[in-house]
């Protein structure tokens, strides 16, 4: 611990144990609403606490709160929460604070078996955390006696106003001893909760802090509200994004499942995350720079650290937990005067999350419908013209004006131009004769070469598996010939091989779910970007 960490939370007469507590947690100076909150509550007063999320505000309760308590079997504090998840999260906080002084916090919520609950209760905790509707269940149980409760916080009393709570809360403030401290922390003070602080807090103090603005004002910012995220996820990427693109998962393995899904459809993608080595990381960001990789994965963590100029697109695969999180997000495109663009996509249960980003950042995000199968065409067609155009305006392709004559000689222009186009976007696909239905959806269009089915596995060098790996392990397991198989291309996280197209289905199902190297495989046919 260094001595200015002591000096910082010292100043505000915390005991060396809590301190202690603190500088455990990380903790090396008091926020702006701690350092306020702090002293107020040691000395008696009540407060209300004015602050949006991510100020602090549960340590400016719990650090007095844990400071203040004694060692007794004895409930002392109870704080009410709106949601299960933030009773869990603030339990977690506040243990940690009170974890030298060996304080007791349990956080009660519906939905989980209340037998269970009263059990812990029954093994003594001075705090406790949770949702009214099941605090009150409690209360009228006596399992959560209230006579020597000392403190009450309400955290989040607006959202407990929103979600009807108003009663319970009420209920609660009208049956706790008189002789308690009461401190409400809410983001605004919609008028009943200024009447439930004018009828039951003792002269409270007004503590206000407002942030920076959180704003980001050349970033254009949609949402999009679909199930199969992936897919609307390809649709912007062939219908209208060109440029470097970030798409934010909630979890590492949100990155890996959307790393494969998207490299498997023929994009240009790497996922970033905690569990790469320093040395993958930087692999990945160098080609995210260097343009061979367009998207990058990552989880929030992974993301934190990275410093890259001209991104244009910032996706929110899945939804950020906080505004906060969300203008971090966004914050990294749009830099050094350049527009940008953040897309969120969000499924209809999460419509209540992104209204709460778009009141706290203070901002519109505007809903908008993906892209449609028409719209990709279209674009691609745009494309083709365009290309043409800066091509015949260069012109600079004489060197081919006497094939394109001697093809003149059997085909009409449009014809010739037609060939010349469908071979410039299709490439060595446009050798191939139109498929009948030999083989099976699924295997057709899987981006092998003529007569070659290209398969998707989803191990590569991370698992250290090697080219001899593939050849050896699918010639034995699906009985076919070594030499049969086709290109391989082994990535980080997965591998491309070609088998003919004859053996395919046996390959498949020799392979799959069997394993490479003692690794489970999954294999299925490649797809490939239309
Ligand atoms: P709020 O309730 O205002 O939204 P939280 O209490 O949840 O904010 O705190 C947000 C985050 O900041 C938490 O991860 C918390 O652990 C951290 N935090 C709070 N106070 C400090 C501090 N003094 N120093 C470092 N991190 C802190
Ligand atoms: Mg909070």
């Amino acid at each position: 611990m260094t001595t200015t960490q002591q000096e910082m939370f010292g100043e505000l007469l915390l005991d060396k144990k809590v301190v202690n507590a603190l500088t455990d947690m990380g903790f090396e100076e008091p926020s702006p609403i701690q350092a306020a909150t702090i002293p107020l509550v040691l000395a008696g007063d009540d407060v209300i606490g004015q602050a949006q999320t991510g100020t602090g505000k549960t340590a400016a309760f719990g650090i007095p709160i844990v400071q203040s308590i004694i060692n007794t079997r004895h409930i002392q504090a109870l704080i009410m929460v709106p949601t299960r998840e933030l009773a869990i999260q603030v339990a977690e906080e506040v243990g940690k604070i009170g974890r030298t002084s060996h304080i007791k916090v349990l956080p009660v919520y519906g939905g989980q078996p209340i037998e269970r609950q009263i059990r812990a209760l029954k093994s003594g905790v001075q705090i406790v955390i949770g949702t009214p509707g099941r605090l009150i269940d409690h209360i009228n149980r006596r399992t959560i006696k209230l006579d020597a409760i000392k403190y009450l916080v309400l955290d989040e009393a607006d959202e407990m106003l929103d979600m009807g709570f108003v009663d319970d809360m009420e209920e609660i403030m009208r049956n706790l001893p008189a002789e308690r401290q009461t401190l409400l922390f809410s983001a605004t003070m919609p008028r009943p909760i200024l009447s439930l602080t004018k009828k039951y807090m003792r002269a409270p103090k007004n503590i206000t802090i407002t942030k920076e603005e959180l704003t980001v004002p050349l970033i254009d910012q949609y949402y999009f509200e679909t199930k199969d995220k992936v897919e609307g996820i390809c649709r912007l990427m062939d219908a209208e994004i060109d440029g470097k693109v970030i798409i934010f998962c909630r979890t590492k393995k949100g990155v890996d499942d959307l790393a494969i899904a998207l490299s498997s459809r023929g994009y240009m993608a790497e996922g970033l995350h905690g569990d790469l080595s320093q040395n993958q990381r930087d692999r990945v960001m160098k080609k995210f720079r260097e343009g061979s990789v367009d998207i990058l994965i990552a989880t929030d963590v992974a993301a934190r650290g990275i410093d890259i100029d001209n991104i244009t697109h910032v996706i929110n695969f899945d939804i950020p937990q906080d505004p906060e999180s969300y203008v971090h997000r966004i914050g990294r495109t749009g830099r050094a005067g350049n527009t940008g663009v953040a897309m969120t996509f969000i499924t209809p249960r999460e419509f209540r999350q992104l209204k709460l980003i778009e009141r706290i950042v203070k901002t519109k995000i505007q809903r908008r419908q993906l892209p449609t199968a028409a719209n990709v065409v279209e674009r691609q067609r745009e494309q083709i013209i365009s290309k043409m155009q800066t091509v015949l305006e260069l012109n600079a392709y004489h060197d081919y004006m006497s094939i394109a004559e001697s093809l003149l000689d059997d085909y009409s222009a449009e014809d010739v131009a037609a060939a010349a186009l469908k071979l410039m976007q299709e490439g060595n696909k446009a050798l191939e004769a139109p498929q009948e239905d030999v083989i099976s959806n699924d295997l057709k269009n899987t981006g092998g070469r003529p007569g070659m089915v290209r398969l998707f596995m989803n191990v590569g060098r991370s698992q250290k598996i090697t080219v001899k790996d593939i050849i050896s392990t699918i010639a034995i397991e699906s009985d076919i010939s070594a030499r049969d198989i086709g290109l391989i291309n082994i990535y980080d996280r997965f591998t491309f091989v070609e088998v003919p197209e004859d053996v395919a289905e046996k390959v498949l199902g020799a392979m799959h779910r069997n394993t490479i190297r003692g690794y489970r495989v999954n294999i299925e046919p490649a797809r490939v970007r239309k």
